[in-house]
């Protein structure tokens, strides 16, 4: 059986550890008792999306809330499903269907942050109301709690190429600054093994769209840090490689060789 789980404001986690009683209310509340056929008496872990977990038991379930008693503090790091390594994705605006799956994979993954950038040959354009922000804010959501996630990564709302190159100029610490390029030379893997980068906190990938990156797009980010890397001999499409490039960079640093979390999460659907 899926093990419940529920979102809950961080303000409204840290008052109910004082208090040991949360409610659940609104569209969480009405996941767990429509789609989760939650019961009272049933286990049930609640998350802030800012990496507070907390394991409760459901105390009373009712129209519009769910009453839940906390019990105990959230499981420790080692057993967390929080990779160590700081993950940001740059990820090229593509066409809807691609770039949620995208941001999915890169979720699953354990990406932090998502920057969406346009380019010269984004095809695909951000709206200006912001509801593609929306939607990927939701498939990120969604993807996070099915991969048991206790942080809900970041989606930044899109930004100029310059802009987000700026904004990667600014992280201070041991940040690797990669960019995929389907026409490097360099292979990330061989990067890696000869590198083989030490006191690394985090890194930042950027993949391009459709089109692929410009010259002067390449340009720019070696101008700002970046190192430009290929993810093997094929083309591969926009959500491939972000996917490709997170997951050898997980397994580099040993994020992949780490036992599964203490969660067993069922996807409601
Ligand atoms: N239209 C381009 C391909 C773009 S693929 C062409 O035909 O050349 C979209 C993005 O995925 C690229 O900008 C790059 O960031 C990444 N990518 C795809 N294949 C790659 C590879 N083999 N190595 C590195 N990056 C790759």
């Amino acid at each position: 059986m899926s093990r419940l789980r529920a979102r809950v404001e961080p303000q409204r986690l840290a008052a109910g550890m004082e208090t040991a009683t949360v409610v659940v209310d609104g569209a969480e509340a009405r996941r767990l008792r429509r789609v989760m056929r939650a019961r009272p008496g049933q286990a049930i872990e609640l998350f802030d999306g800012q990496g507070h977990s907390v394991e409760g038991c459901i105390h009373a379930v009712e129209p519009g809330r769910v009453v839940v008693r906390l019990e105990g503090r959230s499981p420790d790091r080692a057993a967390s499903p929080e990779a160590g390594l700081r993950l940001v994705l740059l990820q090229a605006v593509a066409k809807s269907g691609r770039m949620e799956l995208a941001l999915e994979k890169a979720t699953e993954l354990g990406v932090h942050e998502i920057w969406p950038v346009v380019t010269h040959r984004c095809v695909a354009r951000p709206d200006a109301g912001g509801q593609r922000v929306m939607r990927w804010r939701r498939v990120v959501e969604t993807a996070a709690r099915q991969a048991g996630r206790s942080v809900v990564p970041v989606v930044r709302p899109p930004v100029p190429w310059r802009e987000a190159l700026d904004r990667a100029g600014l992280l201070e610490g041991g940040w690797l600054r990669l960019l995929a390029g389907e026409k490097a030379r360099l292979p990330l893997t061989r990067w890696l093994r000869e590198r083989s980068p030490q006191g690394v906190s985090g890194a930042v990938v950027a993949i391009g769209p459709e089109g692929g990156w410009s010259e002067e797009e390449t340009d720019a980010a070696i101008g700002c840090g970046f190192e430009v890397v290929s993810l093997g001999p094929r083309i591969l499409r926009t959500e491939t490689a972000g996917w490709l490039a997170l997951a050898l960079l997980q397994a580099w640093w040993g994020d992949l060789d780490r036992p599964p979390g203490p969660l067993d999460v069922g996807d409601p659907g």
